[in-house]
């Protein structure tokens, strides 16, 4: 397994026979099996797989949790040798983002509300430095996470607006058993808070079972689960989101492809959840 900081090393790896498939996984390290899982799939579809790990500082606002977000690059990896990646991209800041750099990516529309609402400088941030990495690597296909559900449709928008020649692939949300969506920001959690947060599950469950019963009534559903996580006293909600999956318009209605999602701060640690569903064609 190449572990390399340098662009030139990665371009050099690449493109040793470019007859290869490449799969590229991002991520910002602190690996858990939702990370794995990416690397799994983009083994199985792809020749080679090259995972990056950088705590990307653009993403962050000022008042969030940049400096001490989680980090162990031994243990992450150890686990991404196991799984036998043959290439970790691990850049520094410098590397990223040399003195002088000034160009950024924004994706207009579907950025702007949910996590764009809370966090306006986040897309752009994501968005940039996933533009970034593609053009490193120059990947056959791209592996993301359906956990970050508007970040893949942010993603998503960029790769078909901007021409990049590489298949996004979104996987599914990997969970605990009881329920809680794997996060490297899980590790922020005291005990009492990690019961807490079983919250952002339950409450999918219950929009789930109202959906699977007929409820078709997007306020009501949205309603309900406010309530749920409003009662829980460690949870202060953001926001909950009932929309379209494509758009990310709120509905008043579920007529199609739907798109549960909500942001709940557990004590001080903001976590994110989703599901989404399908109403079946009449
Ligand atoms: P991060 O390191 O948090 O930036 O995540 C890197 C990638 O892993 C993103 O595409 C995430 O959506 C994905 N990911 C994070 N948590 C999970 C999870 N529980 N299940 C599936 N994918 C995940």
């Amino acid at each position: 397994m190449i572990v390399t900081a340098h662009i030139d090393e990665v371009r050099a790896n690449r493109w040793q026979d470019g007859t290869e498939s490449w799969g590229l996984v991002p991520t910002m390290g602190y690996l858990h099996e939702g990370h794995l899982s990416l690397v799994r799939r983009a083994h199985a579809e792809n020749d080679r797989v090259a995972v990056s790990i950088y705590v990307n500082p653009i993403q962050f606002a000022p008042t969030e949790d940049l400096s001490n977000y989680p980090r162990d690059l031994e243990r992450d990896l150890a686990l991404l040798e196991k799984e036998t990646v043959d290439l970790v991209f691990t850049p520094s800041d410098a590397v990223m983002y040399p003195a002088g750099f000034q160009t950024a990516v924004t994706v207009a529309e579907v950025a702007k509300p949910l996590e764009g609402a809370s966090r306006p400088t986040h897309f752009q941030g994501v968005a940039t430095i996933v533009a970034k990495l593609f053009n490193i690597v120059q990947p056959s296909r791209a592996y993301f996470g359906q956990k970050d559900a508007q970040q893949a449709i942010v993603l998503r928008q960029m790769v078909r607006d901007l021409n990049f020649n590489l298949a996004l692939i979104v996987c599914p949300i990997v969970r605990e058993p009881d329920g809680l969506a794997l996060s490297s920001r899980n590790k922020y959690l005291s005990p009492d808070e990690r019961k807490a947060a079983l919250v952002l599950s339950r409450a999918l469950k219950q929009a789930q079972t109202a959906f699977d019963s007929g409820e078709r009534d997007a306020q009501k559903i949205r309603q309900a689960m406010i309530e749920l996580i409003t009662a829980e006293p460690l949870a202060r909600l953001d926001y909950v989101s009932v929309a379209d999956s494509e758009t990310l318009i709120e509905l008043d209605v579920i007529k199609r492809k739907t798109l549960f999602s909500m942001a709940v701060f557990i004590g001080q640690t903001r976590l994110i959840d989703n599901m989404m569903v399908e109403t079946s064609p009449v």
